[in-house]
């Protein structure tokens, strides 16, 4: 049957018909992680939702062209245009090279990506990797009017574009409040107004990350890199655009304003924007403190948890909201996503065993259509595991005997089980099916006792932590080390 999607767009604020599925392909731009630390909780519930948006767009049959960035320069302190980049700091504080913390938190956020099983983009471009592109799109600002230099650095005029364009397009806000509201800050002084932001930022000395360009030794501003490659990777204009609701009043309206002064065009058809996850109903976020990390949450390593939660049960956890609302971390939520993952993987596991009957007492085709439906209502997830709860209460009803079901209707719920459990939210079941890996656990543990008896304590941390990572906690005593499944 034809699925036709609906999308919430943050530019129309309503809900548009999405493209049709004979389009040629959908490019997806989504603002990937800033790689100056380990990512965050919520910055992973960003990248699950759209995880969920790409795998069903590719299920329903559409080629997605899926890019995320990596941003690993150009990313100042302040999110504006002062302080420090966020990089070089962290690079001299541990007195690494920047590109050393580049890899180091680029490979951790992998590492995360996996363990969420959330599908590699189809193209993961850097911002260093693209200074030359960067380069060109400011010049054709200047070329065309809407951006200024000053002493070496380049800054887009805003109060001239919004003569002829809408600055606020995207956040809904009028010029005038925004320069009411706009405080003057570092900087300031080589800006013509208070709104315009940095384009091309001339390098100070002690700056470690730098290149040249017509203007001077410098670096990009953090704008301008996601113009520069939904450019290249995805033309003039794409169809989604996404990234947290916190891009939206700076990031996001930059990149809008850079586009419409290089190309005259909005770079996305629909914008889509996810909600944050919080804690106590504040934010999460680094600088707030109120962060912890997806190991830490997985091993129960850190004093707001009660215990450890396994990887997809934080998924199921985040898919249980809708991608629009905001989502409230607690320990009474974490541990009912726990029993409902529980609950849904386990009918998942009995549905193979089921036995057909000559007849059916219960019709699967609705349930199925009611699945499509939630989805294509703007990706709703919580109402798809409402229906999936539905699907395992019939497919435990059959394994009890009290239900009778027809071969034709069992394969469909064997369709609707692997569609929509395995294929769109990305769940699986997480129980290890290999006899062989308790063994294998011990002889590493094994390997790191001999380690210590060498007073080789720096392998030994490695072995420790290593098997932390992948959901094992060591555990030792005076009578010898212990391991459990985290
Ligand atoms: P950053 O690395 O800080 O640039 O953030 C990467 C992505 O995570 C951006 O799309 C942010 O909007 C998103 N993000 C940051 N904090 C949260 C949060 N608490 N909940 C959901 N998404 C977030
Ligand atoms: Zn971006």
């Amino acid at each position: 049957m034809k699925q036709t999607v609906f999308v919430y767009n943050t530019l129309t604020r309503t809900k548009e018909e999405f493209i049709p599925l004979d389009a040629p392909y959908v490019g997806m731009y989504v603002c990937g992680p800033t790689v100056y630390s380990d990512a965050h909780l919520g910055n992973a519930r960003t990248y699950i939702s759209f995880d969920l948006i790409f795998r069903y767009l590719t299920h329903l049959g559409y080629k997605v062209r899926y890019v995320r960035n990596i941003t690993d320069a150009g990313h100042l302190e302040s999110d504006a245009d002062f302080g420090e980049d966020k990089i070089s700091k962290k690079a001299k504080l541990a007195q690494l090279e920047p590109m050393e913390i580049v890899q180091k938190y680029s490979t951790g956020f992998h590492d995360v990506m996996r363990e969420f099983n959330v599908l590699p983009p189809s193209i993961e471009p850097t911002a260093t990797g693209h200074i030359i592109e960067q380069i060109e799109l400011v010049k054709i600002m200047l070329d065309n009017g809407f951006a200024y230099e000053v002493n070496g650095s380049v800054y887009f005029d805003v109060e001239k574009y919004n003569s002829t364009n809408d600055y606020g397009v995207l956040s809904g806000r009028h010029l005038e409040d925004l320069l009411n509201n706009t405080r003057t800050l570092g900087g300031q002084d080589e800006k013509h107004g208070k709104l315009d932001f940095a384009l091309w930022i001339k390098a100070k000395p002690e700056h470690l990350m730098k290149w040249p360009s017509p203007w001077s030794v410098g670096f990009p501003g953090w704008h301008l890199e996601c113009s520069a490659m939904s450019h290249k990777y995805l033309g003039e204009q794409f169809d989604i655009h996404g990234g947290g609701i916190d891009l939206i009043p700076t990031h996001h309206t930059n990149e809008v304003a850079q586009n419409h002064a290089c190309y005259g065009k909005n770079p996305a058809k629909y914008w889509i924007h996810t909600n944050m996850l919080t804690v106590n109903g504040q934010k999460m976020s680094k600088s707030l403190g109120n962060s912890f990390l997806p190991h830490e949450l997985f091993s129960g390593d850190n004093t707001i948890l009660n215990k450890g939660y396994s990887p997809m049960t934080v998924r199921f956890f985040m898919l249980q909201a809708h991608y629009r609302s905001t989502l409230d971390f607690s320990n009474d939520a974490m541990e009912a996503s726990e029993k409902g993952f529980k609950r849904l993987m386990n009918a998942y596991t009995l549905l193979d065993g089921l036995q057909a009957s000559s007849q059916s007492e219960v019709e699967i085709q609705p349930l199925l259509n009611q699945c499509y439906e939630a989805l294509n209502d703007d990706f709703n997830s919580p109402i798809l595991i409402a229906e999936l709860f539905e699907a395992s209460r019939i497919i435990n009803s059959v394994h009890d005997g009290k239900l009778k079901i027809d071969a034709t209707n069992l394969e469909l719920l064997k369709t609707l089980m692997q569609t929509f459990v395995t294929d769109v939210l990305g769940l699986k079941n997480e129980q290890t099916s290999s006899d062989e890996l308790p063994k294998v656990i011990d002889f590493i543990v094994n390997l790191r006792s001999e380690a210590k008896t060498n007073r080789d304590y720096a392998t030994s941390d490695k072995i420790r932590d290593g098997l932390q990572k992948v959901g094992f906690q060591l555990k030792d005593s005076k009578e010898g080390t212990t391991w459990n499944k985290i």
